[in-house]
């Protein structure tokens, strides 16, 4: 049956993600765009997920990792999956890929986001500023900071001021992958990016700095009084905090986020990266932008604004959080039957594509234009 009205049309389809991260921040959006919401939960979370009414629909499993043996369930329905941190970091890169259930995003973006010599050939390539990288303990000549592979969230950074300070308190992790990096002062800020597909145009959704702990609070001890005792900072996120940038920074945030895009088109196949992003950047006295890393998908700091943020306040007149955004442009893709430009190419959808009410397209609104 066809549906009657364009209103109705994202009823038909479910928006489904696993219950943790983002989730209530994606699925309320989807919600609100009219979608059939899906929480993959694991027993922990299941009452949580279950209490909120804009959830729809509950799925058990016992841990997230087993979230693929899901596959061929969610296929058989009109599901799209909307994925966050937790994908990337539950299941490995290869059962990621290798899933079928239709799938918002470019899956060959996270061979490039995965890998942090990768991210910086693009972000390099893109014009983008990036704290040095030293090699070798004996080539530090200013203070660094080491970072763990795989380390989540800042844990287990090391602040490290010369080779000697590395050979006393930093030797012990010749057996662990790390990266070394010019220790860049000034303030993080994370910038919350959407591009659409659809229309082709950036948005800045919202902004972000980071808590950490203790770093953040070492200013809270005076200077003589942190003397002869054996502090060492350590970058444990604990918290996000709003940020409005300063109007005059606005120009050049906005131009990294489409430098980014181009680039990406160039290195991770044509489709490039589509949909939420967020570039990690420490902001310096100068005023210039240094780059620390890309996430190519929705971030957890993006759960400060699922009202909405200053920034897409400017382009709606409604609240608009990420997640909400990323159902819109699928809603707007549905619409238009253009479907196949916002879902990954491993996508296997079982359902119709040309979803449009009586098989029209209809025009995709750009920002701040209303949907329907
Ligand atoms: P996540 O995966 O949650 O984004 P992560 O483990 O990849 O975190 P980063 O975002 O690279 O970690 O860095 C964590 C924190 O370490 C930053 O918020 C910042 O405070 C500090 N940091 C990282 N790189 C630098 C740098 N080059 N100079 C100064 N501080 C840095």
């Amino acid at each position: 049956m066809s549906p009657k009205s364009s209103a109705q049309l994202p009823s038909l389809f479910t928006i489904a993600t696993l219950g943790s991260h983002s989730a209530l921040q994606i699925l309320k959006g989807a919600k609100d765009e009219g979608f059939h919401t899906l929480a993959v939960v694991t027993p922990l979370n299941e009452r949580l997920y279950a209490s909120f009414a804009f959830v729809d629909e509950v799925i058990v499993i016992p841990k997230y990792s087993d979230f693929p043996k899901l596959e061929k369930e969610l296929n058989k329905r009109k599901v799209i999956l909307v994925p966050h941190g937790s994908f990337v970091a539950y299941l490995s890169m290869d059962e990621h890929k290798k899933m079928t259930t239709p799938y918002f995003g470019n899956k060959a973006v996270l061979d490039w986001e995965a890998d942090r010599m990768r991210q910086r050939v693009w972000l390099t390539r893109a014009g983008l500023k990036m704290p040095r990288h030293f090699t070798k303990a004996s080539e530090i000549d200013r203070p660094v900071i080491v970072k763990l592979y795989g380390a989540l969230g800042g844990k287990g950074y090391l602040f490290v001021k010369n080779p000697e300070d590395f050979t006393a308190r930093a030797s012990h992790l010749v057996e662990q992958r790390y990266i070394m990096q010019e220790y860049v002062l000034g303030v993080p800020v994370y910038i919350h990016y959407f591009y659409s597909p659809l229309t082709g145009k950036l948005e800045i959704m919202s902004m972000d700095r980071r808590y950490e702990s203790n770093v953040d609070s070492l200013g809270r001890i005076p200077l003589a009084d942190q003397e002869g005792w054996d502090i060492s900072p350590s970058y444990v996120v604990i918290g996000n905090q709003p940020i409005s940038l300063r109007e005059s920074l606005l120009a050049e945030a906005f131009n990294m986020g489409e430098a980014v895009v181009r680039v990406s088109r160039e290195l991770c196949g044509e489709r490039g990266l589509f949909g939420a992003f967020c570039l990690e950047t420490i902001v310096t006295p100068d005023s210039e932008f240094f780059l620390m890393e890309i996430s190519a998908r929705i971030v957890a700091g993006t759960n400060l604004f699922i009202d909405g943020s200053p920034y897409s306040y400017l382009n709606y007149d409604e609240p608009m959080s990420t997640g909400r955004r990323i159902a819109r442009e699928i809603r707007n893709a549905l619409l238009s039957n253009s479907l196949d430009l916002v879902l990954d190419q491993s996508s296997r959808t079982t359902f119709s594509r040309s979803a449009a009410p009586n098989g029209d397209a209809v025009a995709v609104p750009g920002p701040g234009v209303p949907a329907n």
